[in-house]
């Protein structure tokens, strides 16, 4: 008899269909044990001991691992309504940031804002996207640029990891030099202080690079993500947004977890990240906002990358609340299939943060899951904007149930 004998736990069962996601599975059944799933499969054929556990029946709806958004800056203050305004009567993105607006606006507003003001607003923005079906998601600062300012976000985005409702990763993003500052010295303040230390203090998981026009050069975003490697952390880059940098190649040669972005990724690039393992995570709303192609699918697909979409919310370019909309338009506007569109923003987005327990529902992964108000599992991705879950489960806890 295995160790699983000893351990007592929870069969789920009456489950129309479950996805795994890369599997849809009829009538189905999970064991759950101290918040991991310890079996899945056909509810006929529940082995011992399992069969043996209490049991919850979920009456016939049907279950998705949770969602995973693995690119959120979800951190900020003030908005960028204005902004919003002018880039819909035809004004770029780039001419904004240049201008002294864009990024820099958000920065000089999250730094007005006292700390407890930004754990509020970061923990109701966290609370809609639970209510969309995010269980895990990934929150980066980038909005402060000093180094107190810096760590005064990851330190929010720690704590809401710590006060449950969600399974948070936190990443140190060098998200623009600080306009106040030569630019060498920013770099160099970044280095010698802003990533030692948010590494010393256990805050960052990872280090991503705005690389781009505006933003951080090719040369820059090495050295920021060398130095990262160093200590140990995770790297991923904003790479091919706005101009092709090569940033994606890079991150394929650091062994980088995720390239993020990649509206202007060639063939090449893309083979790449599939030769190094490196997630290829596409975030439609700021594509489709900032009117920027996305790479031709059959491209993607060709190239063997594993593909992760994500929200990218952020106050600027994709002020998206939730993943399941993301997921939609991706199938909409960019051509995934509806589920390659569920993995994407489940088990893929899990190996973006280098978390490939999250986002499936495999044995040994964590119990992470919804459960539809439908006896069809990808209703969600069906039905725009309607409320399609019934109840979320994070660790084997319920912590949302719909109303009535
Ligand atoms: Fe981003």
């Amino acid at each position: 008899m295995s160790d699983a004998a000893a351990t007592t736990g929870t069969l789920v069962k009456g489950i129309s269909e479950l996805y795994t996601p890369h599997d849809a599975v009829p009538n189905a059944a999970m064991a759950v044990a101290d918040g991991r799933v310890a079996w899945v499969g056909a509810e006929a054929a529940v082995p011992l001991p399992f069969a043996g556990w209490p049991g919850v029946d979920l009456g016939g709806n049907a279950v998705i691992p949770g969602l995973v958004d693995s690119h959120t800056h979800l951190i900020w203050a003030g908005d960028r309504l204005e902004e919003y305004l002018l880039r819909a009567r035809g004004a770029s993105y780039a001419e904004i940031l240049a201008a002294g607006g864009g990024i820099h606006e958000t920065v000089a507003a999250t730094n007005d804002a006292s700390e407890p003001t930004l754990l509020m607003l970061a923990r109701r923005r966290a609370g809609a996207f639970l209510r969309g079906g995010v269980t895990a998601l990934e929150i980066k600062s980038g909005y402060g640029l000093s180094t107190e300012g810096e760590l005064r976000m990851l330190r929010v985005a720690r704590r809401l990891g710590e006060e449950g409702s969600q399974r948070v990763t936190t990443t140190l993003l060098a998200h623009v030099p600080d306009k106040h500052l030569p630019r060498g010295d920013y770099l160099e303040r970044f280095l010698s202080e802003t990533l030692p230390e948010a590494a010393r203090l256990g805050l960052a998981d990872a280090v991503d690079v705005f690389c781009d026009e505006g933003a951080f050069t090719l040369a820059e975003t090495r050295r920021i993500l060398e130095a990262a490697l160093t200590y140990g952390l995770k790297v991923k880059a904003h790479a091919e947004q706005l101009t092709h940098t090569g940033a994606a190649r890079l991150v394929a040669e650091l062994g980088g977890v995720s390239a993020d972005h990649l509206e202007l990724a060639t063939a090449e690039d893309l083979a790449a990240l599939a030769a190094a393992g490196t997630v290829a995570t596409f975030l439609p709303v700021a594509a489709l906002l900032l009117k920027r192609p996305m790479p031709e699918i059959a491209t993607v697909r060709a190239s063997g990358v594993r593909v992760a979409v994500a929200s990218d919310h952020n106050p600027g370019s994709s002020p998206v609340f939730g993943l399941l909309l993301v997921l939609q338009l991706a199938v909409a506007i960019w051509g995934l299939s509806v589920e390659e569109a569920l993995v994407a923003g489940t088990a893929n987005a899990g190996l973006a943060l280098d978390r490939p327990e999250w986002g499936n529902l495999a044995v040994g992964s964590v119990a992470d899951y919804l459960v539809i108000d439908s006896p069809k599992a990808l209703t969600p991705l069906y039905t725009w904007g309607s409320p399609s879950l019934k109840e979320m489960v994070i660790g084997g806890r319920t912590v949302w149930r719909k109303d009535g």
